[in-house]
């Protein structure tokens, strides 16, 4: 039988071969009996209890995530026990019951209007919703008593396919054991991708339906580097495959063959990143991305709470540096709490450094104050950058901020140390502009996520233009080219902080192109290490030299395949 490849999302840039086990967390309920012939007050009871068990299971697995994977990824199940004590949650089952719908059907229906309500709130809200799905499947199998699939003694070489996993089923796989997972729905930045990617699991997303169809005991190849699942995969897929993990770790910084040093960083959302990130062997963090700081709570974090995990990831790194990234929210990353006018087109509206000199200055000062003081606390070194910069006059009013919060800081006694500055370079407009930020600046960081996407016109979330938006294109390579000589002239240091600098094909081209730091999922750290350390740098120039000259992505392909 020839092999079958079906298109996902890939969350981790590993491979896996291995036999299917589905995991069907659906519970059938049958049709419910008439309202006068329920009891309430024994569905009442039967609800408390299961919300009880549902404490008790859930603790049970905060403990064992907390031992074995980490204190920040348990931080999930706290959410989880906060929203079984959500009067607005459990209030909605508790009413169903009143009206005589017995606890199953109630729970059912209680958590529906939530899940709804949050996934039209769209983005990352929405992933959201799958907490809450975990929540009420949860209770739906506690309340019908019905068996569940042990997750974490699954037989060596599983592939684990569902048509969702939710953060508690995935914390529960072991990476010894499980070759990978696959799942139907989902997205890059839900829960279980995020433990995926930490606990360094194979796994594809967003399969679809054609996933579904895939049978119990097939042998499928689940590529988290490709996004995709191959299905009866041949000899050669299946061997590349069980290679894909065998890969040395590096925990040394690393240089090129002839000696040039190449810093090899990881990317982070949270705290609970750092521990994997240390354990691939980055060197530093590239880009810590803030904003997931301040998603899935009802208020901001504080000045002393943000301090202390700035100064968990410094303490992290303590031979290294910690490039912080200031509030990046706007375009595909709204923050309820934050009260921001709905726009025609977010990503060229109110995001990154325009809101934070805008509308949301007070956070913006706020994460500034716990900044400055976090770089006299923390051992390793703090890097500050603003993201979307366009102008100059936003990098002088954002240098100005700075001042002030140094001089309140003076007067409140507090102690602080002034981090490097820089800022990402994800604007055509910083490009064009290169020469005279880095006169203002330490440090660019070129996020070719967005960049990309402002240089070919072309949305990073829109399917029918995903062609366009590929970093590889010429004009890409071109604007590249340009910031690292901009950044060069005024003696800042340049690194990468988008998707491109994780793709290990690309580690000679980039480096060629003159990049001090590459920073990506920690994941991919090894990969891209052990090919820093193979690179010739005057060839590796050559070679970005005929990228740069190449008139299209076709080219540049080919040049990559050579
Ligand atoms: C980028 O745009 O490349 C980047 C790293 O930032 P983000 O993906 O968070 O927008
Ligand atoms: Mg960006």
């Amino acid at each position: 039988m020839s092999e079958r490849r079906l298109e996902g999302v890939g969350v981790t840039p590993l491979s896996g071969v291995g036999t299917v086990i589905w995991y069907d967390q659906e519970v059938d309920l049958p049709e419910p009996p008439a309202p006068d012939e329920v009891d309430p007050d024994a569905e009442h009871d039967r609800f408390e209890t299961a919300l009880d068990a549902a404490r008790e299971e859930l603790q049970a697995e905060r403990d064992r995530t907390a031992e074995e994977v980490g204190e920040d990824e348990a931080a999930i199940f706290d959410a989880h026990l906060q929203f079984l004590d959500d009067p607005q949650i459990t209030g909605a089952v508790e009413d169903a019951i009143d009206e005589g719908v017995p606890a199953e059907h109630a729970v059912r229906e209680g958590f529906e209007g939530a899940i709804e309500q949050m996934e039209a709130a769209g983005g990352r809200m929405a992933e959201r919703a799958d907490d809450l799905r975990d929540i009420r499947d949860r209770l739906l199998r506690i309340v019908t008593d019905s068996e569940r699939l042990d997750l974490s003694e699954l037989p060596e070489g599983t592939v684990l396919l569902a048509e969702m996993l939710t953060p508690s089923d995935t914390a529960q796989l072991d990476p010894e054991r499980v070759a990978g997972f696959a799942t139907a729905k989902g997205g890059r930045t839900s829960h279980a991708a995020i433990f995926a990617r930490s606990i360094g699991i194979p796994a594809v997303v967003g399969v679809g339906e054609q996933l579904l169809e895939i049978e119990a005991d097939a042998e499928i190849v689940v590529d988290g580097e490709a996004g995709e699942v191959v299905v009866d995969p041949d000899e050669a897929t299946r061997e590349r495959a069980a290679e894909s993990r065998d890969v040395e770790i590096r925990t040394e910084r690393v240089e090129t063959a002839d000696g040039e040093p190449v810093e090899v960083a990881a990317n982070i959302g949270t705290a609970a990143e750092l521990e994997g990130a240390v354990a691939q062997g980055a060197d530093a963090v590239g880009l810590f991305r803030t904003e997931f700081l301040f998603l899935d709570r009802a208020t901001p974090p504080d000045e002393d709470e943000q301090l202390e995990t700035y100064v968990e990831a410094l303490d992290a790194f303590p031979e290294g540096r910690v490039v912080v990234r200031t509030l990046d929210i706007g375009g595909d990353k709204p923050i309820p709490y934050v009260d921001a006018e709905e726009e025609e087109n977010p990503f060229l509206g109110t995001r990154g450094i325009r809101r934070s000199l805008g509308p949301d200055a007070e956070l913006f000062r706020t994460q500034l104050r716990a900044l400055l003081r976090a770089g006299a606390e923390g051992d390793g070194e703090l890097a500050v950058m603003f993201p979307m910069v366009a102008t100059v006059e936003e990098v002088d009013r954002s240098l100005a901020v700075i001042e002030d919060v140094r001089a309140e800081l003076d007067e409140d006694g507090l102690g602080y140390e002034m981090p490097e500055l820089g800022v990402m370079v994800e604007t055509p407009a910083a490009v064009f502009m290169g020469e005279q930020l880095a006169e203002r600046l330490d440090f660019f960081s070129i996020g070719t996520n967005d960049l990309t996407q402002y240089v070919m016109a072309a949305s990073r979330q829109n399917e029918a233009v995903a062609h366009l938006h590929n970093p590889r294109d010429p004009a890409v390579l071109r604007a590249i080219d340009r910031a690292v000589d901009a950044a060069h002239a005024g003696d800042a240091w340049i690194g990468m902080c988008g998707e491109m600098a994780g793709d290990p094909e690309l580690t000679e081209l980039l480096v060629g192109l003159g990049l001090d730091e590459l920073s990506m999922s920690a994941v991919t750290i090894p990969n891209v290490k052990g090919n820093v350390v193979e690179i010739d740098t005057a060839e590796a120039r050559e070679f970005a030299e005929q990228a740069l000259a190449s008139e299209t992505r076709a080219q540049v392909n080919e040049l990559l395949e050579e």
